[in-house]
């Protein structure tokens, strides 16, 4: 049986969104590639709580929007538009820079709950081109009670078209009342993330709010729930390097970063612009940017 390690998320907040950081902790950095995992909501919409996120830089990492409900305008300096609703993916690849919103369609009423992971972007990747994607329809796999749909990355037999980065899958995964056994990969390391009910995960019981670690060496994971659940299992290869993340950046060295705040800064070209109504975001600059000059 595996022996899950849980660790609280931390409460935050993107804007008036309250969000539950279960990556990066104190406690855990990364999981896999996975550098990042907000649990967003869920959340009520209303007349005056939209919860649009306003333009702001990326670099180095990958951004994976998943929606359990709600809808989200996705728009970039590629020029990309897209609606997302639930049960489809955003992939948005920054490479070497990027900006982004994502914005209310209109909706003031109901419920905004998701989740956004960040990949953090290998060096074959990270200094290249940004690149969105949308699947509309990804691959979905049925367990013994459940069903499983493959975000990113490969899980038994089954791959995703979305450009993989690096080695390493997200799945969603919606659990019937029963035990569902899960097939993993030996050779990573995965996390479970519980955004509805409650999982049983080798003797424990984890809920929303905290990250259920599995170090790598099982090949499958025995899933429990008594009254149904929704959750989320990340995992890959541990990551080889350390990465080092300020704001919404995922880089190597606070020189990068410094870097890539200056270009932000500045509307340098490296980012571009996103045609939207809001006004881009703005941040302090990191507390090691003025020392270097
Ligand atoms: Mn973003």
């Amino acid at each position: 049986m595996s022996v899950a390690q849980i660790t609280p998320a931390r409460e935050s907040s993107i804007g008036e969104l309250a969000v539950r950081r279960a990556l990066p902790t104190r406690g855990r950095r990364t999981v896999g590639p996975w550098c990042f995992l907000d649990h967003l909501g869920p959340a009520t919409y209303r007349e005056d709580l939209r919860y649009d996120v306003a333009p702001h830089p990326h670099i180095g990492l990958q951004t994976v929007t998943w929606l359990l409900e709600g809808a989200m305008v996705h728009r970039d300096s590629l020029g990309s538009e897209q609606l997302i609703r639930p049960g489809q993916v955003n992939l948005m690849s920054a490479g070497d820079g990027v900006v982004h919103s994502e914005e209310n369609p209109g909706l003031d009423h109901g419920e905004l709950h998701g989740v956004q992971l960040w990949l953090a972007q290998p060096d074959a990747t990270r200094h290249g081109a940004a690149a969105f994607e949308h699947l509309e329809d990804p691959p979905r796999i049925e367990l013994d009670h459940g069903l499983a749909t493959l975000l990113v990355g490969a899980s038994m037999g089954i791959a995703s078209r979305a450009r993989p980065d690096a080695d390493g899958l997200a799945l969603e995964l919606r659990l019937a009342r029963g035990a569902t056994p899960v097939a993993l990969e030996t050779a990573f390391e995965h996390a479970l993330l519980v955004a509805e009910g409650e999982v049983v995960l080798g003797g424990e019981a984890v809920a929303p709010g905290s990250l259920a670690y599995l170090e790598p060496g099982s090949d499958v994971v025995d899933l429990v729930t008594h009254e149904g659940a929704v959750a989320l299992l990340i995992g890959g290869p541990p990551f080889p390097e350390t990465v080092v993340m300020w704001w919404n950046f995922v880089a190597r060295s606070h020189e990068e970063i410094a870097r890539a705040y200056e270009a932000y800064l500045k509307h340098d070209e490296r980012f571009g612009e996103v045609a939207s109504a809001l006004a881009r975001l703005e941040v302090a600059p990191p507390p090691w940017f003025g020392s270097r000059r």
